[in-house]
């Protein structure tokens, strides 16, 4: 079917109003955490083809991700879905004012091939808490999942309401083409200004999750701790996770402790050797694993550095003595490299922030109120944690999303439903007695108010 027909029929069918009562929204989430727990092999099996996850991880950081946002919206929709009173001015009464969710239509999502499962389903979970019809768009890159994602989501879902079509940048670009009601990609800044050209042909409005490189700012606390948090949220995922830290920022005194430290936690997590630990993965493909042995001129290595491009494998490193031009420094990394750079102190950390594009996270790691304080009042990103790196995306309510150039929108918990929503302002006045006419012209003329 070609994308325009793909639409046309999904449209009809959300005319239908099929997918607006409760009832219909609750059923499509209930089917799909069926869906993950009783295809949780299968998943898991293709994360593990796709990118070397172990089936642990790929459970924790994509299953467990959609399913607490399944569950949380689950338990809040009808909260959701409720009217929302407004006030109303005494010169306007009497009347009533109101919000009213309402889906916004047929809605693209286009995903990464990172997270191949979390980032299509994730956003999906939104769109039918919303009572929309979707058309999912998963990462060609990611092969072994986007084939699993068709094969199994129209066993569960309405396939009236719910599509998945596989293909790469062509059919990407074919579906961009077609007056969807929203697009919520997820991806990188390139393809992100492209999207948001397509949909500009047609006004239609986009949630761009993009990346960016997020900073780790390490200036007090226990730097083993700190150390090890990184470390966790750095080489999960091989690296290719978009809230991982890219690089750090510490003062001159805790860079070697830190460093050391660093490569103590890998040794901890992934052994002497992480090529052959089951919770170590690989890189997505020879492009990326080319551009990322090609960063690692960009300072010194002193810990890990080895590769080997017949398996994508690229051990967990710490560089030091990093030029702040380097390509290293200038692109998002998106790999288990990992630049530990030296400001005099916290002011100069933000300072060094504020003078790049904005991050789609940033993180602060310390001890001292006032650190937390100043961090959290001057750094702009999409979002900030304090003492640990990537884990605040599994804290369902909070909204997840990036800023300038690292995403436009938000989602998770309530945010996704909005985000799928219209807002639809109402506002009732009774029929009958005419109390607008003090505000009718001629102005001039004195009035009766009744
Ligand atoms: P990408 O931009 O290469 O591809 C993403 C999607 O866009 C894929 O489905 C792909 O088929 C499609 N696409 C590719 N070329 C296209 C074109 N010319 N026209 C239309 N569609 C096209 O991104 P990626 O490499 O898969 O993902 C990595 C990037 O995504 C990183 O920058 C990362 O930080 C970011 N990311 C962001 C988040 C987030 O939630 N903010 C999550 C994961 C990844």
């Amino acid at each position: 079917m070609n994308a325009a027909a793909l639409l046309d029929r999904r449209r009809r069918y959300f005319a239908t109003g099929a997918t607006r009562p409760v009832g219909w929204r609750r059923g499509q989430l209930d089917a799909l955490r069926r869906l993950l727990t009783e295809r949780e092999q299968e998943l898991t099996a293709a994360l593990e083809e796709d990118l070397g996850k172990s089936r642990t991880e790929a459970f924790l950081s994509e299953i467990a991700v959609v399913r607490a946002e399944l569950d949380f919206a689950r338990r809040h929709l009808a909260r959701w879905m409720a009217p929302e009173k407004i006030a109303v001015p005494g010169g306007l009464r009497p009347g009533r004012a109101w919000t009213q969710a309402r889906p916004l239509g047929v809605v693209l999502i286009i995903g990464p091939w990172n997270y191949p499962l979390q980032l299509v389903l994730a956003p999906l979970v939104g769109a039918l808490a919303a009572g929309n019809a979707a058309v999912l768009k998963p990462s060609e890159l990611a092969t072994a999942t986007s084939a699993v994602l068709a094969r199994l989501l129209p066993l569960y879902l309405d396939t009236d309401a719910v599509t998945v079509i596989e293909g790469g940048a062509e059919v990407s670009s074919d579906l961009l083409a077609q007056p969807f009601d929203h697009v919520f990609y997820t991806g990188g800044e390139r393809v992100g200004k492209i999207v948001m050209k397509a949909a500009a042909e047609h006004l239609t409005p986009v949630t761009l999750e993009l990346g960016g490189k997020s900073p780790a700012v390490v200036v007090g606390g226990d730097l083993r701790a700190a150390a090890r948090r990184i470390a966790y949220g750095k080489f999960m995922n091989a690296a290719q996770t978009c809230v991982a830290p890219d690089y750090i920022l510490t003062t001159p005194a805790a860079a070697p402790a830190l460093a050391e430290a660093l490569a103590d936690a890998v040794q901890d997590f992934y052994g002497t050797d992480p090529r052959t630990s089951g919770d170590y993965g690989r890189i997505i493909n020879d492009h990326h694993f080319d551009r990322l042995v090609g960063l690692l001129d960009g300072g010194t290595v002193v810990s890990g550095g080895r590769h080997d491009r017949a398996e994508r494998y690229i051990e967990p490193t710490v560089l030091r003595d990093v030029d702040p031009d380097s390509p290293l420094m200038q692109e998002e990394i998106f790999g288990p490299l990992l630049p530990v750079l030296e400001v005099e102190d916290l002011d100069a950390a933000i300072r060094f922030i504020g003078a790049r594009p904005h991050p789609l996270a940033a993180y602060l790691f310390s001890d001292r109120a006032e650190h937390l304080a100043a961090f959290t009042e001057r750094v702009q990103a999409g979002g900030l944690a304090h003492n640990v790196c990537t884990i605040q995306l599994a804290v369902p309510g909070l909204p997840f999303g990036g800023v300038g150039a690292s995403g436009t929108g938000s989602y998770h918990g309530r945010q996704s439903f909005v985000t799928f929503s219209h807002l639809q302002p109402v506002f009732s006045k009774p029929a009958g007695v005419d109390t607008l006419r003090l505000a009718y012209p001629p102005f001039g003329r004195v009035k009766r108010v009744l």
